[in-house]
């Protein structure tokens, strides 16, 4: 494992509270495992390269050059050299200027966020979303539609790349202006290869090579990740303060989490952690989708919700229609609901006596029912698991919604993009120095 490419994030003031980059604590992001470390100062942090200073100040913003030589212990001749280099690159500017100590005040430096666009994909099973986001992670454009994934990957990544132009125009920007892309899918993914491997729900897209298709058009980095990890890792970004360890599940038409632990999004050995959804939990004779009995999603999922509310005379073909009857107060919902908050719990409890999470945060379409799923999942889970482990854990509703996945995929190409080295290889790249 690659361990070099961590940077120190320290708290924020609250100065930069605009967007999301100012909404970290005393964490260490490693952009190899796409994570953030709570282990203080690393040694990269006071290397003081300028891939490393741009990352004080993404973290720190606003800041003075004094500051920057402080953290750094380098001399202000050569803070200054560098920090000229990356104003000329458009990523830092002056923010304004500190209180003065006598004489003329300082100024302050900050991460200039507008300097480029990173192109954001969240494709689920039956809608997906897509997005142009600042750098720091704010959505500038987006769009919407309902499309099956089962179309099959020439199809939807044909919508995909057409929508990203038409995005990148709708938000005033070139595509001078990218400096990465990232896609969520649904489905297991081979994280390195940035390829699909034997998807349940994606016919046809079985090992095809989707980062590549992206290349083609876009050169720049891509990289492509489960949909559930890029939702955990959105629900990371935008936490405040951070939690070392979180879990995030997604009841939608399937059921899936994604696994931080020890501030790190744990991937497993072969990118398969957190698919909980084909734990067995419910009844055997209900088959799923993946060929097995029993699986939690075959019972509890939005499109097992909706299969059993249509037995029942409902009109219920998705994750929506069961929310709409759930706020309408129609009883048989809310019971079927929290029925499937109890399985869900079931699973979660064995869960958090592995894994002793702080929070479960909950995401998913089916999680817009609000209390009655989480009540259902409360009930279980506090009854179930250990005293101890349960002693401080938070269940609670994601706060990004439906926005989880293209903030937590614009996270990801971000903190790899303006990982402290890969900064440094571009500058060298530009003939604008660098080093250290
Ligand atoms: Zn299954």
């Amino acid at each position: 494992m690659k361990t070099s490419n961590r940077v120190t994030l320290k708290a924020t003031n609250g100065e930069s509270s605009e967007g999301l980059g100012g909404r970290y604590g005393d964490f260490v992001f490693d952009s190899v495992n796409s994570c953030w470390l709570n282990d203080g100062m690393s040694e990269g942090a006071v290397s003081g390269t300028p891939g490393y200073l741009l990352d004080l100040i993404r973290r720190r913003s606003p800041i003075t050059r004094a500051e920057l030589a402080s953290a750094t212990g380098l001399a202000r001749s050569t803070i200054a050299q560098r920090v000229d280099a990356l104003i000329v690159e458009g990523l830092v500017g002056d923010v304004g200027e500190a209180a003065s100590t006598g004489g003329r005040p300082p100024t302050m430096l900050g991460f200039n966020a507008t300097s480029g666009v990173v192109l954001v994909a969240d494709l689920g099973a039956t809608h997906s979303r897509l997005a142009v986001c600042d750098l720091d992670a704010n959505p500038l454009a987006e769009s919407c539609r309902d499309i099956d994934i089962a179309e099959g990957p020439d199809a939807i990544l044909t919508w995909v790349l057409e929508t990203f132009v038409l995005l990148t125009a709708e938000a005033g920007r070139t595509d001078g202006d990218i400096r990465g892309v990232g896609i969520g899918v649904p489905g297991p993914v081979d994280f390195i290869a940035g390829r699909a491997v034997h998807p349940p729900i994606m016919p046809g897209w079985d090992d095809y090579p989707i980062r590549d298709r992206f290349i083609e058009r876009y050169r720049v980095p891509i990289l492509v990740d489960n949909d559930v990890n890029i939702m955990a890792l959105g629900e990371y970004w935008a936490m405040s303060p951070k939690v070392a360890d979180l879990i995030f599940v997604k009841v939608g038409t399937g059921i899936g989490s994604g696994l931080i632990v020890g501030g790190r999004l744990h991937r497993g050995a072969r990118g398969a952690a957190g698919d909980i959804g084909h734990i067995q939990a419910g009844p055997a004779d209900v088959m799923c989708r993946c060929g097995n009995p029993g699986c939690l999603e075959a019972s509890a999922g939005g499109a097992a919700i909706a299969r059993d509310l249509r037995a029942r005379g409902y009109e219920a073909s998705g994750s929506r229609d069961i929310v709409a009857l759930v706020q309408a107060g129609n009883y048989e919902a809310i019971q079927a609901v929290r029925d499937a908050g109890r399985l869900i719990g079931s699973v979660l409890s064995a869960t958090v006596n592995l894994l002793n999470p702080a929070v479960i945060s909950i995401g998913g379409d089916v999680a817009e029912a609000g209390q009655q799923l989480l009540a259902g999942i409360r009930e279980t889970v506090y009854r179930r698991s250990t005293a101890l482990s349960t002693s401080d854990l938070q269940i609670t509703t994601g706060t990004l919604g439906d926005r989880a996945g293209i903030i937590g995929a614009a996270a990801l190409i971000i903190e790899h993009v303006f990982d402290p080295e890969a900064v440094d290889a571009s500058l060298v790249g530009a003939n604008n120095g660098g080093g250290s």
